[in-house]
């Protein structure tokens, strides 16, 4: 384990989490944060930094505390003297386990005359310690590490340290803010700040560079197989005409309906991330074959849609995430539902590529891929300019009729712009738009029902990460898929009143509506008419749900 020097207290850090939740306002927040950053030493910059977003790792480690909600609990218990029943009791009253920390220990019983006053490193040593420990009575060994903390907490401390260990933190910190408050407070550009964390999804380390070496260090992170970037994302396009002749010259390809997955090859490793950066590699072994077979042996990071078929036809990617979340079965669903790569992209191979234009990506592409038909493919394209859009036309229609969902619209001089949503990518569907939102609660049914959540309330988030409400949806889901949904929301509750939930914001449902209405109601403003739930979104994390802006704008169209 690293050694550190720093005696930096954890209550410094419970300090700036409560001046953190004493205001609503970003610009506030923002300076809060970057005054503290800037008087951290620079030893323990990342750690901070880090857990000022309520993590310990960044998000594509593998690396977890692994300790749940009872687990924590029982920890409590433990070291307050009372029994988990009345640990349960003030969750359920304070609706939040941080609380309920905070106020049983206030009213602990037991001594805390040899308390040792708890520094960062020892709360963050203790927290990756937990993260190493596996095998045989881990859970066990887990606890006695994190009773340590406790036992040397104050409420306060103990309120921060059970919110870090089930990850949610809730002093409303988001990689928009430590963003500004990185730029804040060692005056680097915003905007070189924002893509050196597309780039390395590293917060810890894009906060170091920052105080030691600046815009020019900032500028020199680059991407590294092995550890995921944010990828760059499509804006709506209105009618293929319109959007070449914007663009002048367009590569359009097929767009297919499946999971995006960004593959990186370091040495002898391959890792396939989704979109929410998890590797999920073991999830689909054919893949992993074609990987070996069909991509060179040096370094590479490409990009590609996999999809699920069923005789040679797309299916639902709901497929996919089916191996993904039942482990066990990969060996029968491999057989029954095949899938298929295609392979639409290249961000690294033997060296960064990603500031060539997408033209010159997709030339390298073609020339590192040995295509296999039917399972490791490239995506389909042409190239059009105005003059012969009815190419792209053509493209459209065929996708439609073989199954996929409509076509992609990109610029061939564009480089890869991590993580930004812009113009230079264009989705041109078949359907109607949808709406993706997180599910923030419920209502239990009556009746036969009664011990299922029937209707779900939905939010969008703001311009600053805010949740706002919008609907409450209760249709379009089968009884397995809504028995599912039911008892996952059921494990993110954090308040329930009669029949209605609160949920923490996790599971993320498409919504299709037939419009979208002003609407006193909701926090955002605006309700949906007739919401219907598409389908659950496992592949996307909150930062990709919808914005009241966005709604705003269909609202205004
Ligand atoms: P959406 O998820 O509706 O925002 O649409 C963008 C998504 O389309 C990307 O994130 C990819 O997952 C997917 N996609 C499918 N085919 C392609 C393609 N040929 N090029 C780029 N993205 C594609």
């Amino acid at each position: 384990m690293t050694e550190f020097k720093s005696k930096m207290m954890y209550k410094e850090l419970v300090d700036l989490y409560e001046a953190l939740t004493s205001t609503t306002k970003r610009l506030e927040k923002t300076a809060i944060l970057a005054e503290f950053l800037k008087n951290t030493e620079a030893e323990i910059l990342p750690i901070v930094t880090l857990l000022s977003l309520g993590k310990v790792f960044p998000i594509w480690s593998e690396k977890e505390i692994g300790i749940g909600l009872k687990l924590l609990m029982k920890a409590i218990s433990l070291v307050v003297g009372v029994s988990v029943d009345t640990v349960e009791e003030y969750v359920r009253d304070k609706g939040d386990i941080g609380f309920a920390a905070e106020a049983l220990f206030e009213n602990r019983l037991q001594s805390t005359l040899f308390k040792r006053p708890l520094t960062i490193v020892k709360v963050y040593q203790n927290m990756t310690r937990m993260a190493e420990i596996s095998g045989k009575n881990a859970q066990t060994k887990k606890i006695r590490v994190l009773i340590e903390l406790l036992t040397s907490a104050s409420p306060a401390e103990a309120k921060y340290i059970s919110r870090t260990v089930v990850e949610e933190l809730r002093v409303g910190i988001g990689e928009g803010t430590i963003k500004d408050a990185v730029s804040e407070a060692f005056n680097v550009d915003k905007e070189v700040v924002e893509r050196a964390l597309m780039l390395t999804n590293d917060p810890g380390l894009v906060a170091e560079v920052s105080k030691g070496e600046g815009e020019e260090g900032l500028k020199k992170l680059t991407l590294k197989p092995g550890k995921p970037v944010k990828p760059m994302l499509a804006q709506l396009s209105h009618g293929i005409g319109a959007s070449v002749e914007e663009m002048g010259t367009a590569i359009c390809e097929t767009k297919y309906d499946g999971f995006r997955v960004q593959i990186h090859k370091k040495n002898d490793e391959i890792k396939i991330f989704t979109r929410r950066l998890d590797n999920i590699k073991d999830a689909v072994p054919e893949i992993v074959e074609y990987i070996e077979k069909c991509l060179p042996h040096e370094d590479f990071i490409v990009e590609g849609e996999i999809i699920a078929t069923k005789d040679g036809n797309p299916i639902s990617f709901q497929y996919i995430l089916q191996r993904v979340r039942r482990k066990y079965e990969i060996e029968r669903l491999r057989n029954e539902v095949p899938l298929i790569m295609y392979l639409f992209d290249v961000l690294y191979y033997k060296e960064p590529l990603i500031d060539l234009p997408f033209g010159e990506r997709r030339v390298i592409l073609q020339k590192i891929v040995k295509v296999e038909p039917s399972k490791f493919e490239l995506s389909n394209q042409v190239i059009v300019t105005p003059e012969n859009v009815e190419d792209a036309e053509k493209l459209f229609e065929s996708s439609i009729k073989a199954g996929h969902e409509g076509i992609m619209i990109k610029d061939p001089f564009a480089p890869y712009m991590p993580g930004i949503r812009g113009k230079k990518m264009l989705k041109f569907k078949a359907e109607p738009e949808t709406l993706d939102l997180v599910v923030v609660g419920g209502t239990y049914g009556r009746g036969r029902r009664a011990n299922l959540i029937g209707s779900y309330l939905m939010a969008a988030q703001d311009e600053e990460g805010n949740l706002k409400t919008i609907a409450h949806t209760a249709t379009g889901l089968d009884d397995a898929t809504l028995l599912e949904l039911s008892s996952k929301v059921e494990s993110l509750m954090t308040e329930k009143k009669g029949r209605k939930v609160k949920a923490r914001p996790e599971i993320i449902l498409e919504i299709a509506y037939s419009e979208i209405v002003k609407s006193p109601e909701y926090e955002s403003g605006y309700s949906l008419r007739f919401p219907v739930v598409k389908r659950i979104r496992d592949d996307k994390s909150i930062e990709d749900i919808d914005t009241v802006h966005r709604i705003e704008s269909i609202f205004n169209a």
